[in-house]
């Protein structure tokens, strides 16, 4: 599908929610795509890409900046403490805050560095224990720890179970985003970008449907 396809099914679901267009910032997720289709979508004009490895972004962005002007990153997968510095000086923001530890290191770089990302706290609102993210009976508590540490959270993020109703998750989300007080709600991605918009998202991640299926990824 065409970017400029995905831009106009953005913009049916921001009018058919009530929303202003423009509302749904996209990221696009280039994580294992060759660098030809991402130069593809760059020299369209897109600015805005999203990563989930801190290796790969660090080997494939640097490159792509001195081509483009503009490049806006947001690291959307696992962030190890021992990679967050990297994080931080590669990504304009980082959706996957799940824990003290890892608050806590980037709250201390943020101080070294006299900057910090853009925070989204990943919830795991399916709890599924071999997924990253905290309860969504925890998050509250975690919003405030990290708010205490000064870090700019902007707002939350959540990955629904593949075999459940997104619709549920992203719900759920935007309640504990609304009773936090937080605006940012980082949810949908190729298969179910529409209903997260429907549900208030304002950040999609969406990969395989503007690159095609990841190489080595059943389309
Ligand atoms: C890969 C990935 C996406 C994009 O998935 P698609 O189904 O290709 O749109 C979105 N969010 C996260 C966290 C991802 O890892």
């Amino acid at each position: 599908m065409s970017l400029t396809e995905i831009r106009s099914r953005i913009h049916a679901a921001e009018e058919a929610a009530g929303r202003p267009p423009g509302d749904t910032r996209l990221i696009a997720v280039s994580k294992m795509q060759p660098d030809e289709r991402v130069a593809d979508v760059l020299v369209q004009g897109h600015r805005i890409f999203g990563e989930n490895r801190v290796q790969e972004a660090a080997g494939k962005w640097p490159g792509f900046r001195e081509r483009f002007d503009g490049i806006e990153l947001h690291l959307i997968g696992p962030l190890q403490t021992n990679k967050a510095r990297q994080a931080m000086e590669l990504a304009q923001a980082i959706h996957t805050l799940d824990r003290p530890k890892l608050a806590k290191a980037i709250a201390r770089l943020a101080q070294e560095m006299g900057r910090c990302p853009d925070l989204f706290v990943q919830v795991n609102t399916g709890e599924e224990p071999q997924k990253a993210g905290v309860m969504p009976v925890d998050a509250d508590a975690f919003v405030t720890e990290c708010q205490g540490l000064d870090l700019p959270v902007r707002g939350v993020m959540c990955i629904p179970p593949v075999d459940e109703e997104p619709a549920l998750h992203f719900a759920l989300l935007a309640k504990i985003a609304a009773r936090n007080g937080l605006s940012g709600l980082s949810m949908g991605m190729s298969g179910d970008f529409e209903t997260a918009i429907a549900l208030g998202a304002t950040h999609i991640r969406v990969g395989s449907a503007i690159f095609g299926a990841r190489p080595g990824e059943p389309g």
